[in-house]
């Protein structure tokens, strides 16, 4: 179901819970500033998810109220992730849903990454 992105920080929500190492995952990439890990299913044959540490719900959030460094160090390491997969030269797709027409799943910043073949259109059209 769809978050509303407005919504306080649940910090039972389950990328809380995979910074707190309650939950495993298949880490690719880690720093004072943010995680990286695959997703559990991949829409592309890389699907990784960055997320950053502390608790904002979403990228208006984020940017709203995490200090500088959290926001610099943050977005830096996506291009990292992207840099250490070797994802620069055949390109790559970055997307951070918010809100529900988005369809937001997990109420925890989160900026998808995926490469590995042709993405196609960035979005089935909803223009009629
Ligand atoms: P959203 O729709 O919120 O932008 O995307 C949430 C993503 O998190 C989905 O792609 C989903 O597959 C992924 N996901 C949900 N639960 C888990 C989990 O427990 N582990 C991992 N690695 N990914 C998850």
């Amino acid at each position: 179901m769809a978050v509303d992105a407005r919504a306080p920080y649940d910090t039972s929500n389950i990328f809380a819970r995979i910074l707190r190492g309650e939950i495993p995952c298949k880490k690719v990439y880690e720093d004072d500033f943010a995680l990286a890990f695959h997703d559990i299913n991949p829409q592309a044959p890389v699907h990784v998810l960055v997320i950053p540490k502390g608790e904002y719900v979403s990228m208006a959030d984020f940017t709203a109220k995490a200090p500088d460094t959290l926001v610099t160090g943050f977005f830096r390491a996506v291009g990292k992730v992207a840099e250490e997969l070797e994802l620069v030269e055949g390109g790559y797709r970055i997307l951070a849903n918010a809100g529900t027409n988005s369809h937001q799943e997990v109420p925890h910043l989160h900026v998808h990454i995926f490469a590995g073949a042709p993405l196609g259109p960035m979005l089935a059209s909803k223009i009629s």
